[in-house]
């Protein structure tokens, strides 16, 4: 079979060997990992790569990647990573056994769905230690937590906090003890347990094997070093991890030798943009079937070393593959390895295919 282009191919096993050592990782520390599965849209690829490398829970943000993480019967409890839209409360409790929380209304909405069909919702309360995302702000955490010990369809799981996402605040062991302070006090004024202090994401990763993460930390939610094996604080390769795990693969459209920069009077492109040309003289250009659309140039890095990403509009691609290792003709194909912002677009283009490696 002719597999099409623009595709995304998924290594499970290679992503499955990354868990593995995360969780290995996590374990010495104390420490579950819930695998975060929202940048592949919870691709049943993805979710192959999960059963026995011990993670406890699967993450994700959207109710329709739960559903399919759900259809995928893989026997881990699910967790809504981000606070429900209010209107959403029945279908969260339904495809989620449990989600991130900083809203008392949201939480009255979600203990009476729970109640309505007889089950129990977990709530993990967010504080907002510093990125400006979600969560509440230090000082109310007490009292939220309070106001939801009463409400009869949740279990109030613990505490937990997110960084490095939109504000960059890097993990600290400040930040995390605050957050271990605040469940204690929270735990004395409401008698609830508040066993579980979700510390935050792949960035603590390095916090916590550098032995300064509180012990208290008892969980993770872990994208991208598992899925790309990268330290999120700086992109360099994670130790233990592969950084092969997912390519975009493109097909070339047009093969032409052409000058490095455009001849004739000059102003914007397509994006309003007034782009800078470096002049490598005569090159072999290569037009694929991607563009802006699918993935923004930007966030892709050939495999082939000779290869260099010039820029792309909506819908062409254009490589120098003057360089490159093998000849290329029309319809031949050209791999990529997207970031981590590259791959959620990709993953997320009805356009793009999306397959397992191994697939055939
Ligand atoms: C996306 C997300 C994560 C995972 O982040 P990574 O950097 O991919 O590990 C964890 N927690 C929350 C709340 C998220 O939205």
């Amino acid at each position: 079979m002719i597999r099409p282009t623009p595709r995304l191919e998924i290594h499970t096993d290679r992503i499955a060997e990354n868990l593995h050592a995360i969780v290995g990782q996590c374990t010495e520390h104390g420490v579950q990992v819930a695998a975060v599965t929202k940048v592949l849209g919870a691709h049943p690829a993805l979710l192959a790569a999960l059963p026995n490398t011990g993670v406890s829970m699967v993450a994700d943000s959207r109710l329709t990647n739960l559903e399919r993480v759900a259809a995928a019967d893989l026997g881990l409890p699910t967790l809504l990573l981000r606070p429900p839209a209010p209107r959403t409360a029945a279908r969260t409790v339904q495809v989620a056994d449990a989600s991130l929380n900083s809203s008392l209304v949201t939480m009255q909405a979600l203990s009476e769905a729970a109640e309505m069909v007889g089950i129990r919702h977990g709530v993990i309360v967010m504080v907002d230690v510093g990125d400006l995302r979600e969560g509440v702000w230090p000082d109310h955490v007490v009292d939220l937590v309070s106001q939801t010990s009463h409400l009869p369809g949740l279990d109030i799981l613990g505490l937990g906090t997110n960084l490095a996402c939109y504000g960059g605040v890097i993990p600290t062991a400040d930040k995390m003890e605050l957050l271990v302070d605040l469940r204690d006090e929270a735990s004395r004024v409401t008698g609830l347990p508040l066993e579980l202090i979700s510390g935050g994401n792949s960035a603590n990763l390095p916090l916590m094997v550098s032995g300064q993460m509180p012990a208290q930390i008892n969980q993770l939610r872990i994208g991208e070093a598992a899925i790309l094996g990268r330290n999120t604080l700086d992109r360099s390769a994670w130790p233990g991890t592969r950084q092969d795990t997912v390519e975009l693969v493109t097909e070339v459209v047009e093969l032409e030798r052409k000058p490095s920069i455009p001849q004739g009077e000059r102003g914007q492109d397509a994006f309003g943009q007034t782009v800078k040309f470096v002049d490598r003289g005569v090159r072999l250009r290569a037009i694929c079937d991607l563009g802006r659309q699918d993935v923004a140039p930007e966030d892709l890095t050939p495999v082939d070393p000779g290869h260099i990403v010039l820029g792309a509009s909506s819908d062409h691609l254009i490589i120098d593959v003057t360089d490159g290792d093998i000849t290329l003709r029309v319809g031949s194909e050209i791999r990529l390895r997207p970031t981590y912002g590259g791959l959620l677009t990709a993953s997320t283009c009805a356009d793009v295919w999306k397959t397992s490696a191994d697939e055939r």
